[in-house]
């Protein structure tokens, strides 16, 4: 042993493997990217050594639930993410992702997504040209094809059953996606047009998924008020079609539902008794973020953002608005306490009100809250994003507990500076990690350390088919986050979000690469696109 020399030692850490195993005094050897060795005392020769002194040593997260794909284009350091400890982003969630995209359908596609991704530049791609041609990052980048763009592409917005040529249109682009590398199909019910599919439309991609081996990663149906049919409905997904499902974002949304997700819980645990491969994962907050359309009721957004806009100037709308929102709540929030609980948080043709409420609206401009909101939307074009709370943080302990539930942040890699900086976006993007770790393992010992770490990295890679990533042991990709466990902690919030972690020796290792350097983003790219073999695994 004291014969080999390595590139890169990490000497000393508390090392926490990611399989769930308590942490030990260990050292880990880094050689052309991969861990060569991690044990007590290697006294290797090293081309370089960070002393990792009381600091926990732990696998890179693997953020599973994310949008990055709408910003990593523009922002490839990922501060956001790799400050938090983050080596690996999945993307493509919930039904939308950039490619495929046909040459006749760039404007569409562009559209559709604008109020995600404002910045992004679209254009016609297939997936295998997407993959390709995917920018030097500095995390590795798993991609999803999604379900909404699939159906946009073939169909448009039509809001009924596909016909056979369509359905064959959507099976060709999803193996197209499939035998380029992505790693599953996600789907996003709750928005449309994938709200329009039924389930033999999803059944008979989930049959291709099965034939590939790949995965499904599904945004339920209904995460409020039919929370639990929609968990039902994933679960017979993976009974049915035979592949791993990923409830994303999990929530019970609303304040009729807050509590349900223990039942959820207890569904998904006897599912996988009866041998179905199913996982969640949720972000540790109490505030979701949506496009603003997307909490009107779903007819209101029938026919895409123009016929929407124009329908939001009649007074007749409005009423209807009104009264559903009286019956039901917010379509996918379920009910929520008042006007104030949506805040606008980033709005392209507005950006001087981010971090105002619908309620302020409606009082600054002396009208009616709905009235306020379907003006600014007109004005705003559509575009607008609001963050939503409407969960109850029993709930999110009860998820942060829980060993079935994977911690995923649901949010875009952004930074403090440049494009990526405007607006307010959720203090998720910044802070999902470091306030596992420190808010809830630390401070409200909720979850154990090791615990803590296996849902963000050994549990989340198994969940993915990640062969490589996820664990400390030699052979296996060198994906490593160091942080001081006693200081580390997210300090983004709502009303001041651009915020890095605390914890100013945090180092950040992709591919056996130093991005991160006590805090300091070192400028290196090394991230790489992660690709699906036929199997199932990706690596
Ligand atoms: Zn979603």
């Amino acid at each position: 042993m004291t014969a080999m020399q390595c590139d890169l030692l990490v000497q000393g850490g508390t090392v926490f493997d990611g399989s769930g195993a308590p942490g030990v005094l260990a050292d880990v050897a880094i050689v052309d990217g991969r861990i060569a060795a991690v044990g007590a005392h290697l006294g290797m020769q090293a081309g370089e050594v960070i002393d990792a002194r009381g600091l926990a040593v732990a696998p890179g997260f693997i953020d599973i639930k994310t949008h990055s794909d709408f910003t990593l284009p523009i922002n490839p350091r990922a501060e956001s993410k790799v400050r938090q400890g983050v080596t690996t982003e999945i993307i493509g969630h919930c039904g939308f992702s950039v490619a495929p995209c046909l040459p006749d359908k760039v404007e569409l596609l562009r559209d559709y997504l604008s109020p995600s991704a404002p910045w992004l530049p679209f254009r016609a791609t297939d997936f295998a040209g997407y993959l390709g041609t995917f920018p030097a990052t500095a995390v590795n980048a798993g991609m999803l094809v999604g379900h909404n763009t699939l159906r946009l592409m073939v169909m448009g917005m039509a809001d009924r059953a596909p016909t056979a040529a369509e359905l064959q249109g959507m099976i060709w682009l999803l193996e197209e996606g499939l035998q380029a590398g992505a790693l599953g199909l996600s789907t996003g019910l709750f928005t449309a047009p994938g709200s329009y599919a039924q389930v033999p439309e999803l059944h008979a991609l989930g049959e291709v998924l099965r034939r590939h081996d790949a995965r499904y990663f599904t945004h339920l149906r209904d995460e409020s008020n039919g929370v639990i049919a929609s968990v039902e409905e994933a679960i017979a997904f993976g009974e049915a079609c035979g592949v791993h499902v990923q409830i994303v974002h999990f929530k019970c949304s609303g304040t009729d539902n807050w509590g349900k997700v223990s039942t959820a819980l207890s569904m998904i645990e006897a599912a996988r008794a009866r041998g179905v491969r199913i996982d969640c994962d949720a972000y540790p907050y109490t505030a979701g973020s949506n496009p603003l359309k997307n909490i009107l009721p779903q007819w209101v957004q029938a026919g895409g953002v123009a016929a929407m806009l124009e329908r939001l100037r009649e007074p007749a709308t409005r009423d209807r608005i009104r009264a559903d929102v009286a019956a039901q709540g917010l379509n996918n929030w379920g009910r929520v306490e008042s006007w104030d609980s949506v805040r606008i948080s980033i709005s392209p043709n507005l950006p001087q009100h981010a971090g105002t409420t619908i309620a302020e609206l409606g009082r600054v401009r002396g009208i009616d809250p709905v009235d306020a909101l379907c003006d600014y939307l007109i004005e705003d074009k559509g575009a607008t994003r609001v963050l939503v709370t409407s969960i109850a943080e029993d709930d999110v302990r009860t998820l942060i507990r829980s060993p079935d539930a994977l911690v995923g942040s649901d949010g875009n890699c952004v930074a403090d500076y440049g494009t990526v900086s405007q607006g307010m976006p959720h203090p998720r993007f910044y802070g999902t990690f470091p306030r596992v770790l420190g808010h809830y393992v630390r401070e409200e010992q909720l979850v154990s350390l090791e615990q803590a770490i296996h849902k963000m990295t050994g549990a989340t890679a198994r969940a993915l088919g990640l062969t490589d990533r996820g664990l400390l042991k030699p052979g296996w990709c060198a994906d490593l986050a160091l942080f001081e466990p006693e200081v580390f902690i997210d300090r983004s919030t709502y009303a001041d979000p651009h915020r890095y972690p605390a914890g100013e020796r945090t180092t950040v290792i992709v591919n056996g690469v130093v991005v991160v350097d006590n805090a300091r983003h070192t400028g290196e790219l090394p991230g790489k696109v992660l690709r699906r073999a036929p199997g199932g695994s990706v690596s």
